[in-house]
């Protein structure tokens, strides 16, 4: 039967309407750099939850697919090589993250040896849940959006939480950011049929494929292929940030308000990012653990801004020079898109799970400005899409008055910068939160473990 589009674009409540910059890159088609030159980086933490630990010591030799970093515990994912070749070394590396990371150092051989076993399809619809997991778990699969949420602990909800609804997050609401885009409109039938396997998965949801209207050519390809889809729905979203935002998304396409501290389980809502959904298709149907991403590089001082689908632990340096090299030097430098990045002061980091971008603006482009004082025009209120009251919280902030700060909900900012963004005193209020929640959630973590003390 065909399936009834939705027409009208949905959206959510609050956010802001920065220009996008996506004509930089997203007419690019993606560019394929699969024999990286130098050494291969992977930093032992790439997701959400407990870092993984180096099985692989100097001087091993390893292959293509072969696990060089354990999962330790449930809510961790496994590294894998992306390469065969030689562990130079293992030591703490820059992360994309801006910190120093422990992580394998691989001398690249070019020779691509293979572990066995890889390429082994899997048929789905004769496999349990369970068995899927599995797959999708030892095949090192996270949130690619930049959460780096383990995949299969996301499609695990707790028993009494029923899911009904599977949404494949293709809003990409990031200025510059085209990763997702032209994955969307490059291997779309990758898309559709990963959402397959999570729907198969949970046999009573349907699958939403939700893109910004400012993706038209991703929401007809995605059409086409979908409208002999009985469960599959495709939903165009109102380009707005941050749309791509989970609880955003949640609302926009379902109307459901995911509850403060909770998650989109509770409104029976699973969300996955459209190149995660490519990797599980990999995973089940190609037998390939997660070893490259697609990565957008954009910005002023690079001659040119390319997307890129490279191998993970390839250098961002050397990606650039692929791409043409830098015009002039960077006078800012930002791992993701411009508002949830992170700044960097080097580009010798390496393609993580999560990094869907990489920003070098020159300084047209930096647009920071000095921090004035607050003029209360509430404009930051407006642009919150949870509802917030920046302001105060950065008030509370600076005052390191953390009770305030947690009483009027500090910890259910996500950190998007619609509030930074639209303020015109330019206060440094995402800033200021990101640092408050992870003083909190440290505070927490000690009254936790000296709790814990007291009773041995
Ligand atoms: S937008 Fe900026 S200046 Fe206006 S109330 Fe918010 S923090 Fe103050
Ligand atoms: S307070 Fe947090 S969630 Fe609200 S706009 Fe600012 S950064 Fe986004």
């Amino acid at each position: 039967m065909k399936q009834i589009f939705f027409d009208a674009p949905r959206t959510f409540r609050g956010g802001i309407h920065p220009p996008d910059f996506k004509k930089f890159t997203e007419g690019n088609p993606i560019r394929m750099y699969m024999d990286p030159q130098e050494d291969l980086v992977f930093p032992m933490v790439q997701h959400i939850g407990a870092p993984c630990k180096p099985v692989v010591k100097k001087g091993d030799e390893c292959l293509r697919g072969q696990v060089i970093g354990e999962a330790q515990g449930w809510v961790s994912s496994p590294i894998h090589s992306s390469v065969s070749g030689r562990v130079k070394d293992v030591k703490p590396m820059l992360h994309p993250n801006g910190s120093k990371v422990m992580s394998v150092i691989i001398e690249n051989d070019h020779a691509y040896r293979e572990v066995d076993g890889l390429h082994q399809s899997h048929d789905y619809r004769h496999m349990s849940k369970e068995e899927i997991l599995t797959v999708i778990q030892e095949a090192g699969v996270v949130g690619m959006g930049g959460a780096g949420f383990p995949a299969h602990v996301k499609l695990s909800p707790p028993a009494e939480k029923v899911i009904d609804s599977i949404i494949v997050n293709g809003a990409e609401s990031e200025p510059y950011l085209s990763s997702d885009f032209r994955l969307l409109i490059e291997e779309p039938s990758k898309v559709v049929e990963g959402l397959k396997i999570v729907l198969h998965m949970f046999p009573n949801a349907k699958g939403y494929i939700a893109i910004e209207d400012n993706k038209p050519t991703a929401l007809a390809v995605m059409r086409n292929l979908t409208v002999e889809e009985e469960r599959i729905q495709v939903v165009p979203l109102k380009t707005k940030y941050p749309q791509g935002g989970e609880k955003q998304l949640i609302d926009a396409v379902l109307g459901r308000e995911v509850p403060s501290g909770g998650l989109p389980a509770d409104v029976g809502c699973i969300v996955h990012n459209a190149d995660t959904i490519v990797a599980i298709y990999r995973a089940i149907l190609e037998g390939r653990p997660l070893m490259r991403r697609v990565i957008t590089l954009a910005g002023g001082a690079l001659s040119h801004s390319v997307t890129f689908k490279a191998r993970l632990g390839t250098s961002i340096r050397e990606l650039i020079q692929a791409a043409g090299g830098l015009v002039c030097p960077p006078s800012k430098i930002i791992c993701g898109g411009p508002m949830m990045g992170t700044a960097l002061f080097s580009l010798d980091v390496p393609v993580t799970k999560g990094t869907a971008g990489l920003l070098v603006f020159d300084q047209k482009e930096d647009h920071i400005l000095r921090e004035n004082a607050c003029i209360r025009c509430g404009k930051c209120i407006s642009a919150c899409p949870i509802h917030l009251m920046p302001f105060m919280l950065n008030q509370f902030a600076l005052e390191m008055d953390w009770d305030s700060f947690e009483k009027y909900h500090g910890m259910d900012c996500i950190e998007c910068g619609s509030c930074a963004y639209i303020c015109p005193a330019k206060r440094h209020l995402t800033q200021t939160f990101k640092a408050g929640k992870r003083m909190i959630q440290e505070k927490r973590r000690k009254a936790a473990a000296e709790k814990g003390g007291s009773h041995a």
